[in-house]
């Protein structure tokens, strides 16, 4: 099946249910070993997903917010590391060819990459730094030699970096001050990956270390001054909330599947007759149908938006992530309570989705700025 050649939301989606499903089985084993899942996004690439959000002209489908929401959504079902990661990619994607900030020939180049199965992710944060949403400058440092730049420095959290092609690297340009990004081959000089990634959450996402050591790239691979961009709200950054409530629903199924056959000696029916389990239940489905109508109904908000629209959407976009991100934790705590205490043995996929949920809470943005953001909206009107 190749989802470019699939033309509706749900002809795409059930091509990823399918996979997903495959995703579920091998994310155990995975998860024990640590091991980033190559097999996944060898399918992914297979049915041409990953070029899905790449813009039309350059062989992708152009795919709206609304419908990569939910295609994340369903992969996450499967296996979270695997979403996350490739949510990156997709999403990276997706905002080039929506603000097209590099030169028209080096975005050119990337998309026929794409087209050819590579893959590319941002690596923003330092251990110096922290969340560079935050405003942190980086360490990892750029300098001009000739026609080349010569670039220094230790990224953290770099997802997906086993199976990157392409690392898009921030940097502050020695000469300036500035903050620009840069991309760099994987094969290039002096770039190295060191296996960092010992989280308990996703820990498949093969989010490791990654050494600039005197790496060399040509003068034109400076894609961007990050200055340009920093204020407009980012849309693809809501593959992060999609992830963690396909997490969510992963949890509620194998809540429902105990539930419905465990039957113990003390009574005669299985435990989801206990009008206490039907209760929680109940406020599973409250979470996630909340969650989805927000999350879904923003991202149609962005797809419907103008520019000048989109510039006003950030409180929505982080009230969104928020709201499913805590809500998805929650889902996943009712599911465990149901299940009881196997739900924490070793076996059972309840205790991953317990870890890999809690990682939505430190991708961005976090909580406080956006509540900050909220309040500060929320003043406007009387302030004036
Ligand atoms: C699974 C996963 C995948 C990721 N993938 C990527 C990736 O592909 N690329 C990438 O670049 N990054 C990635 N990240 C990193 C992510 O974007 C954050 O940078 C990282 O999680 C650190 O966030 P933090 O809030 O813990 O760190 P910090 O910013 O260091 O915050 C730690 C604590 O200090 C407080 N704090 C720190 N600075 C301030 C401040 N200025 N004002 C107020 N409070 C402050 C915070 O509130 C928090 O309580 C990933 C993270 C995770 C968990």
């Amino acid at each position: 099946m190749n989802l470019l050649t699939s033309h509706t939301l749900e002809e795409r989606l059930e091509t990823i249910e399918s996979l997903s499903g495959q995703f579920k089985d091998r994310a155990a084993e995975n998860d024990e070993k640590g091991r980033f899942p190559f097999e996944n996004i060898e399918d992914l690439k297979r049915i041409k997903y990953t070029l899905l959000t790449a813009p039309k002209e350059y062989g992708g489908e152009e795919i709206s917010l609304h419908e990569f929401v939910r295609l994340q959504e369903a992969i996450a079902i499967g296996d979270g590391s695997t979403a996350l990661s490739i949510g990156w990619h997709m999403g990276l994607i997706m905002h080039l060819a929506e603000t097209r900030p590099w030169d028209p020939k080096l975005f050119e180049f990337i998309c026929k990459e794409v087209t050819k199965g590579a893959l590319l992710n941002t690596c923003a944060t330092e251990a110096q730094t922290g969340s560079p949403t935050r405003g942190g400058k980086p360490t990892t440092i750029a300098q001009k030699s000739g026609d080349t730049w010569i670039i220094n420095g230790r990224k953290t959290f770099s997802t997906m970096s086993p199976a990157l092609d392409f690392f898009v690297v921030t940097a502050t340009i020695d000469e300036t001050g500035e903050v620009g990004s840069f991309l760099i081959p994987r094969e290039t000089k002096g770039l190295s990956v060191i296996e960092t990634w010992d989280s308990i959450a996703l820990r498949a996402t093969g989010s490791h270390d990654v050494v600039l050591d005197r790496v060399e790239i040509p003068f034109e691979y400076m894609t961007e001054m990050m200055s340009a961009n920093k204020k407009r709200p980012a849309g693809y950054l809501l593959h992060i909330p999609a992830c963690y409530l396909g997490i969510a629903e992963a949890a509620k199924r194998e809540a429902e599947s105990f539930a419905k056959n465990y039957t113990p000696n003390s009574l005669n029916h299985p435990i989801s007759e206990l009008p206490t389990i039907r209760q929680k239940f109940g406020e599973i489905e409250l979470k996630l149908m909340q969650s989805r109508h927000f999350l879904y109904s923003v991202a149609k908000m962005w797809d419907g938006g103008s520019e000048q629209e989109r510039q006003l959407l950030g409180p929505e976009l982080g009230a969104a992530k928020l709201t499913v991100t805590n809500q998805a934790i929650e889902v996943v705590d009712l599911a465990m309570r149901i299940v009881g205490a196997r739900s924490l043995s070793q076996k059972s996929p309840l205790q991953r989705y317990y870890r890999d949920v809690r990682a939505g809470l430190h991708n961005p943005p976090m909580d406080d700025v956006t509540i900050m953001q909220l309040a500060f909206r929320g003043q406007a009107p009387f302030m004036r």
